[in-house]
């Protein structure tokens, strides 16, 4: 059975281009990017090349990228980074770090952390879109709050905030601004000077580049505290000899990214609203989740009335349809997702999500054909739901 994978958002496979970009780092210039002799050299050269293709995605210089080991460390260097920078001012009474109640666990987890260690941590709500509510915001600003960290879109509904707002008030308020922009690089035009961003958190694997790696733009002039004690390789931010054919890969997946950006936009948005038109249509009492413009261009998310998302994954695969109930980290624990239930929505409306976020090689067939399956499994699985009362 041919496979259709709808789980973008998840990970995505490695191109070609990037490919065959990385495999002479594997065998051939296999130098530590450290050394002085020519191995090395070239190795750094390859370093320095995907730095600079990296910085140019985001509008940032060269300088201004670290690389880690993906979007996880990207957030965790950041946010701890700073938080432990300003650990003395612990004692004032005021929110210290201001945050969204719809993180990633990258960043939701990092803050859950620190307020264990004593920092004070404000979760801004959300509106039923998933959109950041400004106006809280503003209010939760005190004279104690050193960083504010919102993501750029969500990873489950795909909601994008209005970051360029958000960079004002943090600047207006000399603050400074972190955003994971994990699931919006490639997809949405950044540039960290217009919007005000201080940091900007980069994975590799979610455009087309190899697991494992990826990158944290930290504008010149902020300083931050090492979590990875060692030779200091990174601006002595992050030690640990890098990893010349994943950052190779990463470099190659930026310039591809931001090459194919207005083709791929255009590609995707046209797949993408002739599915949630098809499957609105098709499903009595179905709904999207997330605003219905505002949303990232791959991502379609869905719930749908009496139905148990996790029943509903397993027999689109049984049909060949990879799906996910909402993000690949909390898709094998059964809690409701706290971003469904920020948004407004009940335990039970939130089990019964789907989402299925496309990629460059999905085809107009294959959205037919999820078109035309969808109906018959989620209608199936009503006539076995006890909610289902019609
Ligand atoms: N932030 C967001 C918004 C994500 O979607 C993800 C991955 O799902 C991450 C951070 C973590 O990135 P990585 O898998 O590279 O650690």
């Amino acid at each position: 059975m041919k496979r259709i994978y709808l789980d973008h958002a998840a990970t995505t496979p490695v191109d070609r281009e990037v490919l065959l970009e990385m495999l002479p780092y594997f065998t051939r210039f296999y130098g530590n990017a450290s050394s002085l002799h020519t191995d090395g050299s070239l190795a750094h050269e390859a370093l320095e090349k995907a730095r600079e293709r990296v910085s140019e995605i985001i509008n940032a210089q060269p300088s201004e990228i670290i690389f880690t080991s993906g979007g996880t460390e990207s957030d965790n260097m950041a946010i701890k980074g700073i938080a432990y920078k300003n650990r003395d001012k612990i004692k004032g009474k005021g929110p210290h770090i201001i945050t969204s109640s719809i993180e990633h666990p990258a960043v939701f987890e990092t803050c859950k952390s620190l307020e264990k260690e004593g920092f004070k941590i404000k979760y801004l709500p959300v509106d039923k879109y998933g959109i950041v509510k400004l106006d809280a915001l503003e209010e939760s600003i005190s004279k104690d709050t050193f960083l504010i960290s919102i993501m750029t879109a969500n990873n489950e509904i795909g909601t994008i905030q209005p970051i360029e707002k958000i960079g004002k008030i943090a600047r207006d308020y000399d603050i400074i601004f972190h955003t994971d922009a994990v699931q919006a690089v490639g997809k949405l035009p950044l540039d960290v000077k217009k919007t005000n961003v201080d940091m900007l958190s980069i994975s590799s694997h979610k455009i087309y580049g190899p697991k494992g790696v990826g990158a944290l733009y930290i504008k010149k002039g902020i300083i931050l505290q090492p979590l990875l004690n060692g030779g200091g390789h990174e601006r002595k931010l992050r030690s640990g000899t890098e990893n010349i054919p994943g950052i190779v890969g990463l470099g190659k997946a930026c310039e591809l990214a931001q090459k194919r950006m207005e083709k791929d936009t255009k590609y995707l948005k046209n797949l993408r609203d002739k599915l949630i038109k098809g499957v609105l249509d098709n499903i009595e009492e179905s709904y999207l989740n997330g605003h219905p413009e505002k949303r990232l261009v791959n991502n379609a998310h869905f719930r749908f009335a009496a139905i148990e998302g996790e029943s509903l994954i397993m027999s689109l695969d049984e049909r060949g349809i990879a799906a996910s109930t909402g993000s690949a980290c909390s898709s094998k624990k059964l809690q409701p997702s706290y971003v469904l239930l920020a948004i407004g929505l009940t335990p039970v409306e939130a089990h019964g999500s789907l989402r299925l976020t496309l990629g460059r090689k999905n085809t107009k067939n294959e959205i037919e054909y999820v078109i035309e399956t969808l109906p018959k499994v989620v209608n199936r699985l009503r006539e076995m739901s006890p909610l289902w009362k019609k």
